[in-house]
């Protein structure tokens, strides 16, 4: 279907599919909001792009299981010719002594079975290889917030 390709694609709409489709594998009715601009084109491979954003969204719905009111928002932007997108949890956020750990292969906090420590690792991977960034942003007082850039144009 031409998503492993690098091309053009509109990073909102990716975001808003990412969110839905794992919005339906969790029980607890809460909103995972997507926010920001209406439309931001970015360059790369629409499918790889996608499982880095569900990669993203699920460790932030696996983050805020135990948390009232309890929200996932996911927020698009542009800033200086990159196209952003930032996944933030109100969840228990992430320790100093994990937070240097997090992007390492088979790295994970979870019980055998929930996590195999893979998706940060991945995740980081792709966005290199769009020549884009995946970084944990400086800790709020509370959750935690990725941000993934990526080049709204080919270099070519
Ligand atoms: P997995 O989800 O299989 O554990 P990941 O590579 O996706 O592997 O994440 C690695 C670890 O990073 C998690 O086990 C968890 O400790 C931490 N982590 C990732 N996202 C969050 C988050 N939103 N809030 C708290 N901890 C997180
Ligand atoms: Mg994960």
């Amino acid at each position: 279907d031409g998503s492993g390709e690098f091309a053009m694609f509109d990073l909102v709409e990716t975001a808003q599919m990412s969110a839905d489709w794992v919005k339906r594998g969790i029980k607890s009715d809460f909103e995972i909001k997507v926010e920001g601009v209406d439309r931001c084109m970015a360059y790369g491979r629409r499918g790889h792009i996608q499982q880095v954003i569900m990669n993203l969204v699920q460790n932030a719905v696996d983050a805020v299981t135990d948390v009232q009111d309890a929200t996932v928002i996911l927020n698009l932007s542009l800033e200086e010719g990159r196209a952003i997108l930032t996944v933030s949890d109100n969840g228990p956020g992430i320790p100093d002594e994990v937070r240097t750990k997090i992007f390492d292969p088979f790295f994970t906090t979870k019980e055998v079975g929930d996590g195999t420590g893979l998706g940060l690792s991945i995740s980081h991977k792709i966005a290199e290889e769009h020549g884009g960034a995946l970084t944990l942003e400086t800790s709020a007082e509370r959750g935690a917030c990725f941000r993934l850039e990526l080049p709204v144009k080919g270099t070519s």
